[in-house]
């Protein structure tokens, strides 16, 4: 049977520390912005033309929203390019202690989740997996008493926990030498992954709990393990904590309370089971792993023809935008089956809105499908398959009729790329 379960799953609880905190930032990114020109398009005083014509296509961050799809990124996230210094923590407890070695446990996730990283940076973002912690940190109390669960509203559980943690591993461990924190809780601490998906990211957070002088303001928690039974967990398993990263450098949950329906296997934000996947350009614009040179704007009336090059290679232009508004817009990109996009079955233009007002698990991003209703072109477990033959083709156009859009695909070229031609009010 095909594993269709539990594509629904975390509440990843991005930011729940934050309470006040989020609204300030808020405050602040918005009254920074403004109308058009919005400051934050120019970093200095000597803005180039090449930058003022890519403003209108950064939709910028709203009031209100905890993780938006605009840019910049608020401040109080984890750096994403350069070298980040992750530090790992194996924990247990004295109701589940560790089955086998703690270093085992962190041998399902690296050096996997490291080579992704640099796979789907181009090499901007190398990640540096430290464990100076090499047994199980044993906590005070049992599992049970810190009240964890799925949904629940476990805050003043996880203070205590981290609070514990932070004082078993202080002695041994300098907090503040490290860019993010991932705790790897031993697998036989709560549910089955197949029951419930406990794993939660914290990020973007200055009240979290101090250790040695700072914050743990960006800390993973994964829990369990997401093992479909399908065979491939030695390859795939690792595949939620880039996910649970992806919120400590500031992205959101891209599938809804419906599942991966809106972007389906196009972004591991949106779907961390199953076959290997990357993400949308757009969300590699946004951690700096594009240059604003790779990026062509469709801001202008009339028609426009943009020539993109597979977002799995390095170099070329890789994302159009069609801005629509301050706060939304259409992207287009190749995707083709190479780097981590490994279940590509219909490489072509993948063509999706993006909204920045739209929060974290809310459908922020929604991929437009050019086989409406086909069923799709893969029978793999964990992947959604209506969308998975959602990318045009040569000759097929994508319209949006209320904003007067259309973006047709006008030929395939040389090396897998497209010309895209984009016509607009
Ligand atoms: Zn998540």
């Amino acid at each position: 049977m095909p594993q269709t379960r539990h594509r629904i799953r975390r509440p990843c609880r991005t930011g729940a520390f934050i309470g006040l905190t989020a609204l300030a930032l808020g405050v602040t990114a918005t009254a920074s912005g403004g109308v058009p020109g919005r400051s934050h398009t120019t970093s200095g005083p000597k803005a180039t033309s090449a930058e003022s014509a890519l403003a209108p296509c950064r939709i910028s961050a709203t009031m209100g929203v905890q993780l938006s799809e605009g840019l910049p990124t608020a401040p109080g996230y984890s750096r994403s390019t350069g070298e980040i210094r992750a530090l790992n923590l194996m924990i247990d407890f004295p109701d589940a202690k560790g089955e086998g070695s703690a270093m085992d446990r962190l041998a399902e996730f690296f050096p996997q989740t490291s080579e992704w990283f640099r796979t789907s940076s181009y090499g901007r973002l190398t990640y540096r997996a430290e464990a100076p912690i090499r047994n199980w940190l044993r906590m005070p109390m049992p599992f049970a008493a810190y009240g964890i669960e799925r949904g629940s509203a476990y805050e003043p559980g996880y203070r205590q926990l981290v609070e514990h943690i932070a004082r078993a591993a202080d002695p041994e461990v300098d907090f503040s030498r490290y860019d993010l924190i991932n705790i790897l809780v031993t697998p036989n601490a709560g549910p089955s992954a197949l029951d419930t998906v406990l794993s939660v990211t914290f990020s973007g957070n200055a009240e979290a709990p101090m250790a040695d002088g700072v914050p743990l303001a960006n800390t993973s928690f994964v829990y369990s393990r997401q093992d479909d039974g399908s065979g491939s967990y030695r390859e795939t398993g690792y595949r939620v904590l880039p996910h649970e990263n992806g919120h400590v450098f500031g992205l959101p949950d891209l599938y809804t309370s419906d599942g991966g329906g809106t972007v389906g296997h196009w972004d591991i934000m949106s779907e961390d089971w199953g076959a290997n996947n990357d993400l949308l350009g757009w969300h590699k614009w946004k951690l700096g792993w594009l240059d604003g040179s790779q990026i062509s704007c469709a801001s202008k009336p009339g028609a426009s023809e943009h020539l993109l090059t597979p977002l799995a290679v390095a170099g070329g232009t890789k994302l159009a935008f069609v801005p629509l508004s301050e706060s939304a817009g259409y992207a287009i990109e190749v995707r083709t089956r190479a780097g981590n996009d490994e279940a590509v079955c219909k490489p072509g233009v993948l063509i999706y809105r993006v909204d920045s007002e739209v929060d974290t698990g809310r459908g922020p991003v929604t991929v437009s499908d050019s086989a409406s209703g086909s069923g799709g072109c893969t029978r793999r477990p964990n992947v959604h398959a209506e969308l998975s033959d959602a990318p045009f083709r040569p000759g097929e156009t994508f319209t949006d009729d209320k904003a007067r859009i259309s973006i047709s695909v006008v030929a395939a070229l040389p090396g897998g790329g497209f010309r895209v031609r984009v016509t607009r009010p």
